[in-house]
């Protein structure tokens, strides 16, 4: 999946995993076998580095490694995902570990009334991955559940490698219920839930341990694997500090109603074994187990995602010690085929130090925008493949894709037909959609429908398509496509987000909402448009959202109609910006350099 134009010679090559140099099989004289593979090593020191040298546990309920292993439903996972690419690009020692969701998230598709239908996305791990032999037990309530763990190499063409660990209790001996614990992502009530996050926090700990991994820090990205802070404890003697001198927390949510809870008769009867739930509530909150305030009880080191959820975070947590560092995506993975091509030649090495996009001036404008135009093209045919429908090449085509939640307001664009009609009429728009609502998110499944309904009420004027079945292969098509990425979250509710950056790598140009990344990402006219007021304007609610659809429609009409169709050069300037001013920082390298100096070296 990874290449790098600078090394596109040697991918043949076997590299050292701890320092990157190259080695010839053949003439090998440091080898060894772990968990059943053979590594080469240039000397001996490299060898037990990566036998002893302690890594970073990274535990997430959710990554996205590839579209073909359906383990994410939205920016969490991706983002975890990339953690995990940027990680082996830079050969940072970590290990990642997660549930094999074997059942994925969920397949969607879509009635042609706008009815979400919802379908197991089953996959097969034995197709990409083994199973080591060794197997660990957890207690829940009183039975022991066998866990066994898939593993997966993540390996980059600089000699990274990133192991992830997909626990599984699909296990023989288990109990039919207990084998389908690790079923569905999300999915169940809040006792398959808590059942889920006993296999992944306890679990996880002890197979780590069981598979011989040497772990100096356990980094729970949200709050779902925060019960590992319980097997620590035991196995340091109910030293808080000692325990909290291991974790690191990345909280990803700025609302108190979102954060992961369970009502304590549920947790004494299914955790009571493993641990005793009267020295639980001392972290976990009084009333309720609050998993964001476990995490954030037993770990040295929390952050938000971005500068404005560290600020909203350290509001929902007086007294904490929370920290930021705002997130990425990674470059490579998100930059179409027509861009990669052109950076290669003209800012060889981009791709694993990509801040050198910085450098992205100096590339003429026709080049930028043929490669934009052959994404565009890509995408187009995409759509037509998918879904039966042909846009326009030249329209000004806006794309609006992500979970289909109520927060993230999809409909916010058809506020006022009218006035979106008059704008088509001033120059032409085309809006493609996608995203899939949660199977017990009513008012999700009831926006894509909302949706569908103003398909019907502008056909024939303005060109709308709903894709179905969003993911991160459709995401990658979509950021780079689109001419226009819109975002239009309520504030604040998008702790980051991180589509736009995506956008950002292809020189699509981002128009959202002041609220998460774009907070630190929008100059005004030079990098993109924001919409609505900055967050620290007290306005209220009703104000700010008449103020966000005037700037929508306005922008729209008097900026970004005009300036696409008349001042291309003054379009393909703000996509330039959009990589040298905007890719070039939010990128997961980047992300996990600072993690490394201020979280993993704390
Ligand atoms: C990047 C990505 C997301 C995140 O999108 P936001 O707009 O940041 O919420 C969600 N789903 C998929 C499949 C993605 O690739």
């Amino acid at each position: 999946m990874i290449g790098y134009a600078q090394s596109r010679e040697e991918n043949v090559a076997v590299r050292d995993p701890v320092c990157g140099m190259p080695i010839e099989k053949e003439k090998a004289k440091f080898k060894t076998e772990v968990r059943g593979r053979l590594y080469y090593f240039c000397s001996e020191y490299c060898q037990r580095r990566f036998l002893e040298r302690p890594r970073i546990a990274y535990f997430s309920m959710e990554i996205g490694i590839r579209s073909e292993i359906p383990t994410y439903s939205g920016g969490l996972g991706v983002l975890a995902g990339d953690v995990i690419r940027s990680s082996a690009d830079l050969r940072i020692p970590l290990v990642a570990v997660t549930l094999v969701s074997r059942k994925g998230y969920l397949k969607q598709k879509i009635t042609s009334e706008g009815d979400q239908l919802e379908y197991p996305d089953e996959w097969s791990p034995s197709e990409y991955m083994d199973s080591p032999p060794q197997t660990v037990t957890v207690k829940i309530g009183d039975r022991n559940v066998k866990v066994r763990s898939w593993l997966y190499e993540y390996q980059s063409l600089t000699g990274g490698i990133v192991p992830i660990l997909f626990l599984d209790t699909d296990v023989e001996g288990n109990t039919p219920e207990d084998r389908g614990i690790t079923d569905y992502l999300y999915g169940g009530d809040e006792r398959y839930r808590l059942k889920q996050e006993i296999v992944l926090g306890i679990g996880g700990v002890r197979m780590l341990e069981a598979l011989n991994f040497n772990v100096a820090k356990y980094h729970m990205n949200e709050g779902h694997s925060s019960l590992l802070t319980l097997e620590l404890l035991k196995r340091n003697d109910m030293n808080v500090d000692k325990v909290k001198n291991l974790c690191i927390f990345t909280t990803h949510t700025p609302v108190e109603a979102a954060f992961d809870k369970f009502p304590y008769d549920l947790v004494q009867e299914l955790l009571e074994e493993e641990f005793p739930v009267e020295t639980l509530k001392r972290y976990g909150g009084e009333d309720r187990l609050n998993m964001t305030l476990l995490a954030l009880n037993l770990s040295k080191y929390t952050n938000g995602v971005t500068k404005e959820h560290m600020e909203y975070s350290r509001k929902l947590f007086p007294g904490h010690h929370i920290m930021s560092i705002t997130n990425g995506v990674h470059s490579y993975t998100w930059t179409s085929p027509y861009f990669r091509e052109l950076f290669d030649r003209y800012i060889p090495g981009w791709a694993n130090e990509p801040e050198l996009l910085v450098r992205v001036g100096p590339i003429p404008d026709e080049e930028i925008w043929a490669a934009h135009m052959k994404a565009k093209a890509a995408l187009f045919n995409f759509i037509k493949e998918r879904a039966g429908v042909e846009l326009d090449i030249d329209t000004l085509t806006i794309g609006f894709a992500r979970r289909a939640t109520a927060y993230k307001r999809a409909t916010l664009i058809f506020s006022d037909i009218e006035r979106l009609r008059e704008i088509n009429r001033k120059g032409r728009i085309q809006l493609v959609f996608a995203g899939k609502a949660h199977p017990k998110d009513i008012e999700g499944k009831r926006i894509i429908k909302e949706i569908y309904g103003y398909m019907r009420e502008l056909e024939g004027e303005i060109k709308i398509v709903y894709l179905e079945n969003y993911n991160m292969e459709m995401a990658a098509k979509l950021t780079s496509g689109v001419d226009v990425w819109l975002n239009t979250p309520l504030p604040p509710l998008e702790a980051s987000g991180t589509s736009g950056m995506k956008a950002a790598h292809n020189g699509v140009i981002n128009f959202s909402v002041l609220d998460g990344w774009w907070v630190e990402g929008c100059v005004e006219g030079v990098t993109g448009w924001a919409i609505g007021p900055p967050p620290d304007e007290p306005v209220e609610e009703s104000k700010r959202r008449r103020m966000e659809i005037e700037d929508l429609y306005n922008k729209l009409k008097y900026l970004i109609i005009p300036t696409f169709y008349d001042r291309r050069d003054e379009w393909i300037d703000m996509m330039n910006n959009s990589i040298g001013k905007v890719a070039y920082y939010f990128n997961s390298h980047r992300m996990m350099q600072r993690y490394v100096t201020e979280a993993y070296l704390l």
